[in-house]
């Protein structure tokens, strides 16, 4: 078992490294044979885990992985990470030798970064970039072909630098309408036709997009929420061409349960109030991991069955009212399935009115990760006990 540490609370969240596969495999074999698959593992691999999710990712199809800056890319390196990693986002152009040390792939989004960049690296030196075009996204990236030009002519004339591939990114490929993704496409494909040279790697299709959009394959797409299971919008769950397995579900135990009498008040503020007698348990779990306060209300799964979360949610507890006594130690499930019942992502995304990938994302370091594979434990995080 790798990355072995024991956590000594009740609450810890799974993940089901099978179903990472799964989505993985769909997703290439959705794909023509010939287009590259870029795992995106930014953010702990949206709260999932950045190793263990690109280890998975990479033994079930991925060519390449992403991170959005550089710290997460190096963070894999470190973990034992050999597979090529692009970083999506803005990095300092005084730490490019950190990127040639560690063979990390960078993205060029202006003239003058690449200028400074070139200041900083050694003689000897090799850099891997990627060329960001701004098409619609209006984040980061160059808009002109001027400014296109003038990148790929300093690049051609510096040995030292690799052009290996140009993206794009789209702000709409997840709605129903696909207007402004045609629009991004064509922008995106005009830019193109003023290269000079074709890199070897193409792409602008994040999950919606290449779930979605052959077109838009190129040679590579990118993928995030799809790969952890998770739609990219509510809109287009009834067009994906295969089933996604949610990967991340979130467990805790009832660690004291009382009965609480007609009057008597819950939690801060003391603003629940027992219309009768009645059982209340309490979980080790609150807004500090990330079960934030406006899940007030929200059901988690006891015994198969759904009951809800009453009075405030503290930092680090939470209180439930239960049909009954039930033991100490039973498990609660506040995200997946148990028995009969299934709380999804997305109905938590829901009672916050937000969407599924703010979910694991905002379930912090604090909750130790487990991973299944064949229903067995085949390792687990614990960022808190760690080194
Ligand atoms: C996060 C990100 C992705 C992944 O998008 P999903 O919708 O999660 O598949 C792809 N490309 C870029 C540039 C990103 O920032």
């Amino acid at each position: 078992m790798e990355n072995e540490s024991l956590f000594y609370r009740d609450t810890w969240v799974e993940v089901d490294l099978d179903h990472v596969a799964s989505n993985v495999m769909n997703m290439k074999q959705h794909l023509p044979s010939d287009v590259q698959l870029i795992a995106v593992v930014k953010a702990n691999a949206y709260g999932h885990g950045d190793v263990q999710i690109a280890r998975t990712a990479l033994q079930n199809g991925a060519e390449y992985l992403a991170v959005a800056f550089m710290d997460e890319a190096i963070a894999l390196r470190k973990k034992g990470i050999v597979a090529p990693i692009l970083v999506l986002g803005a990095s300092r152009p005084e730490d490019v030798h950190l990127a040639v040390k560690h063979h990390i792939t960078l993205t060029v989004f202006h003239y003058d970064w690449l200028q400074k960049a070139q200041e900083y690296l050694a003689d000897e030196a090799t850099l891997d970039i990627h060329i960001k075009v701004d098409t619609g996204m209006g984040r980061i990236g160059i808009r002109t072909k001027e400014e296109l030009n003038a990148i790929e002519n300093q690049v051609l004339r510096d040995p030292r630098i690799n052009m290996e591939g140009i993206f794009t990114h789209f702000a709409t490929a997840d709605e129903l309408d696909h207007t402004y993704f045609e629009q991004q496409l064509s922008v995106f494909n005009e830019l193109l036709s003023h290269l000079k040279t074709k890199p070897r790697l193409i792409h602008a299709s994040n999950s919606a997009a290449a779930l979605r959009f052959p077109i838009a394959n190129f040679n590579a797409i990118r993928m995030g929420i799809s790969m952890y299971g998770l739609t990219p919008s509510l809109e287009i769950e009834s067009e994906l061409p295969f089933q996604l397995q949610e990967a991340f579900t979130l467990h805790s135990r009832i660690i004291h349960v009382k009965k609480v009498h007609k009057g008597e008040r819950v939690s801060y503020g003391a603003t629940y109030e027992a219309e009768e007698d009645e059982w209340v348990g309490t979980l080790p779990i609150g807004y500090a991991d990330g079960w934030i306060r406006k899940l007030q209300g929200q059901d988690v799964l006891v015994n198969g069955m759904r009951v809800p979360i009453v009075g405030r949610i503290c930092m680090d507890q939470c209180m439930i009212k239960l049909p009954k006594g039930v033991d100490v130690g039973t498990v609660v499930t506040l995200i997946g399935e148990q028995g009969q019942g299934r709380i999804t992502i997305n109905e938590i995304a829901r009672t916050l009115d937000t969407i599924n990938y703010e979910i694991p994302c905002i379930i912090s370091n604090r909750v130790p990760r487990i991973y299944k594979s064949s229903g067995q434990m085949v390792g687990m995080e614990n960022s808190l006990l760690q080194n």
